[in-house]
């Protein structure tokens, strides 16, 4: 850093994280720029809601150059990180390469499937809004392809959607997935038998929600197997192939559809970087979010391994959003020349929704279930979303669901009813990245 020029922070990711730490650095004292390989960013605690057909991906995305419009001395560069030269201070990328004074590292998640085998392969997976868009055209697909079917074991496998992992993602999309079968889709298939179709979540522990009180977890177990999921508990995943899960005690479960929600690890990038990692692949981090070789590093959010009272924190939007506003402030104690501070979570509680009136909220000593909980979800998720249009767009679509019980997204877009991704849109799981590319393009 020249003794004229102004410190040039560079943030790679704008999820909850990197967000909160643009909005948070006092650009008085620095530039910023933000990368991220989509201009948009995902408000994923929404994301099952798109795949169950509730809302639109637009609803859950806002522009990130809109965001940055309020941070003054910023800039967004639409572009995939490769790379970083830590000795330079570089990221490079699919395209430029950018100098760095201070990184802040936030590129979150992706999806793990602790070596089962079929299951990167065969399995959906819920991690981005195409993700999101292109399990919610399969699932409508099936039903489409299920009404003139005539062989009846593959009706069968069309109509069994299994989902794997009850934590909170598979909770809430089991939920939604079965009140959008047994509402909307009922009615929008009168010759089909609906007896025949099935929703099924396995998990490997014996409960669901680990991560709750017992009540809590009791709560939701009963309320999902009385919306017509069929929870089973103990279940281990031995393999997955295109049309069946294999269990390891033995049983198969004949279905063209088995969404994965049971692991998940940091963005792979981080170890192609050789940034020291925890066994699940987030980078080990000091307490003050610092990565230990390059102290003008810091990693936030999924991507950082931060463990208090022995335990790692969870990966979850408040301790993203926690980090990115601890770390942008030590990059300005860095500047200013002061020791930065060490991050402590507050934990503030966590909430999940099953269906209609029902949730689960744990809140610091004490937690509540039912319409109470059920309220708080909705309104903190509406609240934390970004833009005032998608707040709008997504409690009319609500309140379309809650007093019409209707779904309004019912859409398979899109449609490649005469395109080349046809076979991407109405088969079984689609291939990703170039393997994909290569074969919609030629
Ligand atoms: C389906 C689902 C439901 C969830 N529900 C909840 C919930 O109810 N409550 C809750 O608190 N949390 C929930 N979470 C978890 C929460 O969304 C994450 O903890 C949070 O998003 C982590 O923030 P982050 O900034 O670390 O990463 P992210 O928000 O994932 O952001 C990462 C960003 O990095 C970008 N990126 C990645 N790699 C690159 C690259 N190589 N180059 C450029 N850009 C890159 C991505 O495009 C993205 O914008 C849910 C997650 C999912 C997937």
């Amino acid at each position: 850093m020249t003794a004229n020029k102004r410190p040039q922070v560079v943030i790679v990711g704008a999820g909850f994280g990197g967000l909160w730490a643009a909005r948070t650095i006092d650009t008085s004292r620095a530039d910023i720029t933000i990368i991220d390989h989509n201009n948009y960013h995902t408000f994923l605690p929404l994301l099952y809601q798109v795949s169950a057909a509730e809302l639109e991906p637009e609803e859950i995305a806002y522009p990130i150059r809109a965001i940055l419009r309020k941070v003054r001395h910023s800039d967004f560069i639409l572009a995939d990180v490769k790379g970083i030269d830590f000795s330079k201070r570089l990221v490079e990328t699919d395209g430029v390469k950018i100098p760095y004074d201070y990184l802040i590292l936030a590129t979150g998640s992706t999806s793990f499937y602790f070596g089962v085998p079929g299951a990167e392969e065969n399995a959906f997976s819920l991690k981005t809004l195409e993700e999101g868009t292109i399990l919610r055209n399969h699932i409508l697909c099936n039903f489409e392809q299920a009404v003139h079917e005539a062989d009846s074991g593959r009706k069968e496998r069309l109509l069994t959607f299994v989902v794997v992992g009850g934590g909170a993602t598979g909770v809430e999309f089991a939920g939604a997935l079965a009140e959008l079968i047994y509402g909307p889709l009922e009615r929008d298939y009168p010759t089909l038998d609906f007896g025949q179709v099935r929703v099924i979540l396995l998990e490997a522990a014996d409960n669901l929600l680990m991560h709750m009180p017992e009540k809590l977890r009791r709560y939701s177990l009963e309320r999902l197997s009385g919306m017509g999921v069929d929870i089973r508990l103990g279940a281990v995943v031995g393999k997955i192939e295109k049309s069946a899960v294999h269990l390891k005690d033995g049983s198969i479960i004949e279905t063209d559809t088995v969404v994965w929600t049971a692991g998940v690890r940091g963005d792979p990038l981080a170890e192609r970087l050789g940034l020291p990692v925890s066994r699940n692949g987030r980078v080990k981090v000091m307490p003050t979010l610092q990565v230990p070789e390059h102290r003008n590093v810091y990693v936030v959010g999924d991507l950082a391994y931060f463990e208090e009272d022995g335990e790692q924190l969870p990966l979850v939007a408040p301790v993203a959003i926690q980090q990115g506003t601890v770390a942008a402030n030590n990059i300005v104690r860095q500047i200013g020349g002061r020791e930065p501070e060490p991050f402590e979570y507050k934990d503030r509680g966590t909430m999940v929704t099953i269906g209609r009136n029902a949730g689960v909220a744990r809140l610091p000593g004490r937690s509540y279930t039912g319409l109470f909980a059920w309220i708080l979800w909705l309104a903190v998720h509406l609240l934390n979303l970004i833009g005032f249009r998608n707040r709008i767009l997504v409690m009319i679509n609500w309140s379309q669901d809650y007093f019409l019980f209707e779904r309004a997204v019912r859409f398979i877009f899109p449609s490649g009813a005469y395109s080349k991704i046809k076979a991407l849109q109405c088969a079984s799981k689609p291939e990703t990245g170039e393997r994909k590319e290569k074969k919609e393009f030629g």
